[in-house]
């Protein structure tokens, strides 16, 4: 698009103030316009390089992703924690677990996604209040402690660690049924 006009423009290469012919020209000169094509190519590889990078980082995480059947390290990178914490969580009967081998442990995909249907926190997001107190589904704490024999601390850590509702009535606090019951397993 050239034409009689003379603008003042700034190079967007050397910075340099130079006469342009048109309004959308960037560049003083030839010299410029390539250094400043060779930039931009050189930034499209390093972008590229960088995505590749990120893609290979993410690759073990989209594999294990793909997997029924975690081990120990998979679960730990899965949701992010140490290796001791998924430990403590098979201990604690929170995450089952199977133990193959002295040195092979296998934790099911789909048991780690239920650990977080279990959070109320994480389904509400906090926006909702816990569902409204109903002692018929509920037990009170001393029921939970003594049917499936654990002690006080245990179950308040339990009960902090999957956000589980706790209601109180007169002298007694209630958690409802169902999270314990598949924390804990059915009462006998
Ligand atoms: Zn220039």
């Amino acid at each position: 698009m050239s034409s009689n006009i003379r603008i003042q423009r700034i190079c967007q290469q050397c910075g340099q103030e130079f006469t342009a012919r048109t309004t959308v020209t960037q560049y003083c000169g030839d010299n410029c316009a390539k250094r400043a094509y060779k930039a931009r190519k050189k930034a499209g590889k390093v972008e590229a390089s960088n995505r590749e990078t990120e893609r290979i980082r993410n690759k073990p995480l989209e594999d294990i992703k793909a997997k029924e059947f975690l081990t120990i390290r998979d679960t730990a990178l899965l949701i992010n924690c140490s290796r001791q914490t998924v430990y403590n969580l098979i201990k604690g009967n929170i995450l089952p677990a199977a133990q193959l081998s002295a040195r092979k442990t296998i934790i099911k995909r789909a048991d780690i996604d239920k650990l977080f249907q279990l959070t109320p926190l994480a389904q509400t997001a906090g926006q909702l209040a816990p569902p409204a107190f109903n002692p018929a589904e509920c037990y009170t704490l001393t029921q939970v402690q003594q049917q499936y024999r654990i002690s006080e601390k245990a179950l308040y850590d339990l009960i902090i660690r999957h956000n589980i509702p706790k209601y109180r009535q007169g002298i007694y606090a209630y958690v409802p049924k169902k999270p314990i019951d598949v924390l804990l397993g059915p009462i006998l």
